[in-house]
């Protein structure tokens, strides 16, 4: 697979890296083959993260004893100099390596947080300590939010953003990019399938493929969903006019009111699942009708009439969605639907 250079890094990664957050939901045997076989395919950029769960861990047991190559990165959410220095000794001693090759400020969306790292003697100083002291070899931010990321990319002080970037939510991502590549600070493209919400991997892929300094970062879950993205980057081509259609037919289709189910806004205190509630239009145009209407996601969705309203998931939602006015229309676009696959059986 192409490499590409990670910015002011000089760090040369695969263009499409591997995204650590799925393996936490399968078996450490099946997690482990899986990240094996995209290291087999070409993949020499590992993302992870410190927040999710047994993934870092997973890695460094697929990686043991053959991470020559590799280029490694992972994320604290941390927000203490002790926190930070905590996570990267976890991080550390997980993926079993005695020097992480970027480490990232995790999900830093909001222009408070960002402060408390750039401040003199702030957060950012803990890891470049770490730094000099050899056990980060570059240090990088993610960011779920445009204004943040962007301040982020001016201070000049991180060698890599990571930012959420497809074909439906990608203004944001155009607009920063330019910045970045000012800077010569390498861009990292989370969410490139929409956090699983665009099923069409090779538009998804060619829509990335046209920004060349760009990577990307699938979550991977299936060894079949990475052989399925290989062929696309291995001979890239255009978007067709016909192509260029659909991505904006599925743009106007999903819109602005998307939930890239990226379950920052939990939890919440009457336990939603608020991320699957959101994507309750997109599943109902995918799913058959027996597992909409049926079984836990359908209890899911009768659980969604508890909503109280309190706003606390909005708050945390980094992409402002109005979580409690789309809770109230997918409830009644379910129950609708639910009635007429009622009347089908009857
Ligand atoms: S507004 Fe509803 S869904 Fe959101 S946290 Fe409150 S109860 Fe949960
Ligand atoms: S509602 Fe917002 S915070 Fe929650 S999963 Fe969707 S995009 Fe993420």
């Amino acid at each position: 697979m192409e490499k590409i250079r990670l910015g002011r890094t000089e760090l040369v990664v695969s263009r499409v890296g591997f995204g650590g957050i799925p393996i936490q939901r399968i078996s450490e045997d099946e997690a482990i083959a899986v990240v094996r076989r995209c290291l087999e395919l070409g993949i020499n950029f590992l993302d992870t993260a410190n927040g999710y769960t047994t993934s870092e861990e997973r890695i460094g047991k697929a990686i043991s004893g053959r991470s020559e190559g590799l280029v490694l990165a992972t994320k604290s959410l941390e927000r203490t100099p002790e926190g930070i220095e905590n996570h990267l000794k976890l991080s550390l001693e997980r993926l079993g390596v005695k020097s992480i090759d970027l480490f990232q400020f995790h999900n830093v969306s909001d222009a408070g947080t960002l402060d408390k790292i750039l401040a003199p003697g702030g957060l950012l100083t803990v890891a470049e300590e770490a730094k000099r002291a050899g056990l980060i070899k570059h240090i990088g931010v993610t960011s779920h939010q445009i204004d943040t990321a962007k301040e982020a990319v001016k201070s000049d002080r991180f060698e890599t953003i990571m930012f959420p970037c497809n074909f439906i939510t990608c203004e944001d991502a155009e607009e920063l990019l330019p910045l970045a590549r000012e800077r010569d600070i390498g861009f990292i493209a989370m969410k490139p399938l929409a956090g699983g919400m665009l099923d069409n991997i090779p538009l998804a892929f060619k829509y990335l493929l046209q920004f060349p300094d760009v990577v990307s970062i699938p979550g991977i879950e299936r060894v079949t969903e990475i052989e399925a993205i290989i062929p696309i980057v291995a001979r890239p081509q255009p978007l067709t006019a016909a192509e260029q259609a659909e991505i904006e037919r599925l743009r106007q289709e999903l819109g602005t009111r998307f939930c890239r189910r990226c379950e920052y806004c939990q939890p919440c205190a009457v336990e939603i699942a608020i991320s699957d509630v959101m994507a309750f239009p997109s599943l109902a145009k995918r799913l058959p009708l027996v597992r909409l209407y049926t079984g836990k996601f359908a209890e899911e969705l009768e659980k969604a009439a508890d909503c109280t309203e309190c706003g606390d998931c909005e708050e945390r939602c980094p992409y402002h969605l109005p979580i409690r006015e789309m809770i109230v229309e997918h409830v009644k676009m379910y129950r609708a639907g639910k009635r007429e696959y009622q009347k089908r059986l009857a």
